[in-house]
């Protein structure tokens, strides 16, 4: 119902009717007969009726079952694909897509929480993104960009941020948002700091260089405050040490051109996956700008665009787009091609192990722009890694929601979950790739798209 229509309805009836109306939930929303894809991996359901009651869903049907309610805003989504908000399980709102990391992080510190990060949110959620977890940015403008889309400040995806990477030693230059451990007290020290500012999670990166009590002692403290830890996985030690020390996440396929994992981390990984105690071994493998980079460097339609400009004054666009004028000579990418071929066997070897794998993207990387990002990965999990496309859209609702522990509230679209909804026209399980134009966006039970 539009606010004209309301007000005059208001004046019409009386206050006694809206009374009525109140307790029935003045804020009633329906979708009404698209092919909703709700999240828990069965069969679509033809003809669907969603019903939103404010900022929940409040009934899930059909146009056979469901009664739309009286003064229920019907929004159509005949010949629509409905389904949950996505999930970005690995996206950092501080960078923008510039190929020049030592650039950015000394040019934009102060430029992060009032312009980057909420341009980033924002890109997102335009995406269809309604949650995100974001791996690595300065404490302080972390918690404050979460806080400020939770309230309604700024557009944005419902953000779980880890705030400072945990790791050995910064790397020089990027001590805003990477923090070094000295010893098993000053682990637990930086731990706590972070748990007691309010941090969503742990990001723990190059544990092969700790000592292994120093890992131990992040992932114990962690999870006395319970948080969980996602820690990289770019080289064998790291997983080991990870799986030993018992985080509950890893990132990236790994960084070498190795062809696959060692036989012995295999093992490793198969008696993590056994212990259902535990619960499942989550992991984001976040494959799409690997294997993408190629084509992005040699078809430059994706940089081209103003799409991923949203939110960006000039000057910025402009430095991020002068940063790729010659991808092909980024040292960054140097090594690409090489490791392009092994992600497919890699992937295969993590599914054998029973690992449950999330889509992430590593969103923000050199010319990896978070208005793309998403459905690329879908896009690429689904045509060149073989995942059937259930599998794959439930790596991007279900399952993180799971993973982050809060499976009540997000991940499906049925009762009683936050309406965080999204709708495209055509068929998404035909093609996926179809995700690229997303045409409704519902988050919170607020149509934002
Ligand atoms: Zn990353």
């Amino acid at each position: 119902m539009s606010r004209t229509v309301l007000r005059a309805w208001w004046w019409g009836l009386g206050v006694s009717s809206l009374l009525v109306a109140a307790a029935q939930g003045g804020d009633l929303k329906a979708l009404v007969g698209g092919t909703l894809v709700d999240g828990f991996g069965s069969t679509p359901i033809r003809d669907s009726v969603v019903l939103i009651d404010g900022e929940r869903i409040q009934a899930v049907g059909t146009v056979k079952t469901l009664a739309v309610p009286d003064g229920a805003e019907v929004i159509s989504t005949e010949g629509m694909t409905v389904l949950p908000g996505l999930w970005d399980m690995h996206v950092h709102l501080m960078i923008n897509g510039h190929a020049d990391y030592a650039h950015w992080d000394a040019t934009y510190p102060d430029r992060f929480r009032d312009v980057i990060m909420p341009a980033s949110a924002h890109q997102l959620l335009m995406a269809g993104v309604t949650s995100a977890r974001d791996m690595g940015a300065p404490l302080e403008d972390s918690i404050a960009v979460r806080d400020a889309i939770g309230r309604g400040e700024i557009p944005g995806p419902t953000m779980y941020m880890s705030g400072p990477f945990i790791q050995h030693a910064p790397y020089p230059g990027t001590e805003l948002f990477r923090w070094g451990v000295d010893g098993v007290a000053d682990a637990r020290a930086k731990v706590r700091r972070l748990a007691e500012a309010g941090v969503d999670f742990i990001k723990l990166i190059d544990q092969d260089q700790m000592t292994e009590d120093e890992v131990a002692a992040v992932v114990d403290e962690a999870h006395q405050h319970g948080l969980k830890v996602a820690a990289h996985a770019h080289r064998p030690e790291e997983i080991r040490r990870g799986l030993r020390a018992g985080v509950d996440c890893f990132e990236h396929t790994g960084l070498s051109t190795a062809p696959g994992y060692p036989e012995d981390v295999l093992v490793m990984l198969e008696e993590r996956t056994a212990q259902m105690n535990k619960g499942p071994l989550f992991w984001t493998p976040t494959v799409e700008g690997l294997f993408n980079y190629e084509y992005v460097r040699d078809h430059p339609e994706m940089l081209d665009t103003d799409a991923w400009h949203l939110g960006l004054p000039p000057d910025i666009v402009a430095d991020i787009r002068q940063s790729f004028a010659h991808p092909e000579r980024l040292g960054y990418f140097q090594i690409t091609p090489l490791r392009k071929p092994t992600l497919k066997n890699k992937i295969d070897q993590l599914r054998r192990a029973g690992v449950k794998l999330l889509v992430g993207t590593d969103s923000g990387i050199p010319m990896k722009f978070h208005i793309q990002s998403t459905w690329n990965e879908l896009d690429i999990w689904v045509r060149e890694m073989g995942i059937p496309v259930m599998e794959a859209i439930q790596a991007a609702t279900y399952w993180p929601a799971v993973h982050m522990g809060v499976a009540d509230d997000y991940g499906t679209v049925s009762e009683g979950k936050y309406a965080d909804v999204i709708a495209v026209q055509g068929d998404v399980l035909r093609y996926v790739d179809l995700l690229q134009r997303v045409d409704l966006v519902i988050k919170h039970g607020r149509r934002v798209k």
